[in-house]
């Protein structure tokens, strides 16, 4: 165990990348969002967020049917020329040749989702729509990436992926975020989505579900009960790490004592003053 202090603050908001990195891994969501020790940028989350840009840029600009495949490449030029000079893309170190096959695997992602939706048919009400209401003491937060109107009125919550699609036995399992964005959705909307629909860019895979009174009972329940684990370990500072095949693309190993049991971990705590 990690010495601390004193009871440690807690995030101010729950979010499904927090909820994951907890079961996941108590010690790296300790790392992450209390520690808030710094992750070097990979080359797939830029892309993502590349090409995220892209699609938001396509849907916000125009009329539906300027929707075409070359707005798109055009909302990539301009996402790109947002982001290449970042600090995120300049830790990925690319040289000029490094850089062109980056944007040109994004083009290629952009390229794929026309054979997944025709975006002239679409109608969103909201891109990169930031949602959250207050549950069980903590704000619980999610950014939908694109949330739909049918024609009836009825809402879809959209999620791009640009990584690989889950084997088929691991598909459903991918869900648990946006059922979390429906939940968000009811809460704040007055509204539960009709479909919740994950779509992978990489290998064309559209993985979707309609949210039930089950499913979001199980989704509150669930997410209240790993709020709780986290603040119980907030409270004793004991973040077990949990080692499995995600450690090989963790990047807290050089202070994880998972990885070198050996070394003893002393981290400086962020006491809550006085503990509050
Ligand atoms: S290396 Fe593995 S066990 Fe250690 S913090 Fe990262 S994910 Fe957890």
């Amino acid at each position: 165990m990690i010495e601390t202090a004193g009871p440690l603050e807690l995030p101010s908001t729950l979010t499904p990348s927090k909820l994951s990195r907890f079961i996941s891994c108590p010690l790296s969501f300790r790392f992450a969002y209390i520690d808030r020790l710094a992750e070097p940028a990979n080359p797939h989350q830029v892309r993502g967020t590349l090409v995220h840009r892209a699609l938001q840029l396509l849907y916000g600009a125009g009329r539906p049917i300027e929707r075409t495949p070359e707005q798109a490449l055009a909302a990539l030029d301009r996402a790109w020329s947002e982001l290449s000079g970042t600090a995120e893309v300049g830790e990925l170190g690319l040289d000029e040749q490094g850089e062109a096959a980056f944007v040109r695997e994004a083009q290629t992602l952009l390229e794929r989702y026309f054979d997944l939706e025709d975006p002239t048919e679409v109608r969103p009400v909201g891109l990169e729509l930031d949602l959250r209401t207050r549950v069980g003491g903590v704000e619980w937060r999610g950014i939908i990436d694109r949330l739909d109107r049918l024609a009836d009125g009825e809402f879809v919550v959209v999620d791009y992926k640009t990584g690989r699609a889950p084997r088929a036995d691991h598909a459903q399992s991918r869900l648990g975020a946006l059922h979390f964005y429906a939940f968000l959705c009811e809460q704040v909307l007055g509204r539960r989505p009709r479909e919740v629909r994950l779509i992978y860019l990489r290998n064309q895979v559209v993985i979707s579900q309609a949210p039930t009174d089950q499913s979001m009972r199980g989704l509150r329940q669930r997410a209240l009960a790993v709020w709780a684990a986290i603040e119980r370990a907030c409270g004793t500072g004991d973040f077990r790490p949990n080692p499995s095949r995600l450690c090989s693309y963790c990047a807290f190993q050089a202070q994880c004592p998972a990885m070198a049991p050996s070394v003893p971990v002393r981290l400086e705590a962020k006491a809550v003053a006085a503990a509050q």
